[in-house]
């Protein structure tokens, strides 16, 4: 079965120099601090028919990237997979990025054959597992998150992207320029501001 797709949108901020259209997908495997998204996370949303977002999607010809986002899209595997085949069929001509917390590398393995880029968020120093803890409020594993990382890393439109939450200290988003730089195969590194969220 397909994933719900939770709401969509065209936004000309969510990757540099590109006006994207961005599918909201439900539900999240983690529990941040200040997620921004907690009505989307906890299934509080209203269905948008795939054949709405289809027949929008062949007549829109401002957008020039697709963007799978979240919750969590990695959560649906398989069915994952299949709604980005389905998208490619529609649009062949725009390149497709998913965003990801990259705690489900197998999943990112699978379908990078078929996207042109992650976003994968870098929530806090990852060698710091406390601190990443303290922030998604669950179990943070390294071994995994280096593996997203590196497949995140050989694709062509995958940025990396951090929120400088008000408790991450000058030095914590320098380690984690660190890292990147090391980890991170040259590609983009996004730092966000802070907003509090609304609830
Ligand atoms: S990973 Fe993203 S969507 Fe999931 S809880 Fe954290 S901020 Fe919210």
């Amino acid at each position: 079965m397909l994933p719900k797709i939770a709401s969509v949108t065209t936004s000309v901020i969510d990757h540099p120099g590109r006006v994207s259209l961005v599918i909201f997908l439900p539900y999240c495997n983690y529990n941040c601090i200040a997620c921004h998204n907690r009505e989307l996370v906890e299934g509080k949303f209203e269905e948008v028919p795939l054949e709405e977002l289809l027949w929008g999607l062949e007549r829109n010809s401002l957008i020039d990237m697709l963007i799978i986002s979240g919750g969590e899209p990695t959560i649906y595997g398989d069915s994952l997979l299949e709604l980005i085949k389905i998208l490619r069929i529609k649009r062949g001509d725009l390149p497709i990025r998913v965003d990801t917390n990259g705690s489900l590398p197998k999943v990112m393995k699978i379908i990078a054959d078929y996207i042109d880029g992650f976003a994968l968020d870098v929530k806090a120093p990852p060698l710091r597992r406390e601190m990443y803890e303290r922030i998604i409020r669950r179990e943070f594993d390294l071994e995994s998150f280096m593996e997203a990382v590196e497949t995140a890393s050989g694709l062509p439109y995958t940025i990396f992207r951090t929120v400088r939450y008000p408790w991450l200290r000058e030095e914590d988003i320098g380690e984690i320029r660190e890292f990147l730089s090391r980890y991170g195969g040259g590609k983009p590194h996004i730092i966000n501001p802070y907003f509090e969220p609304e609830h």
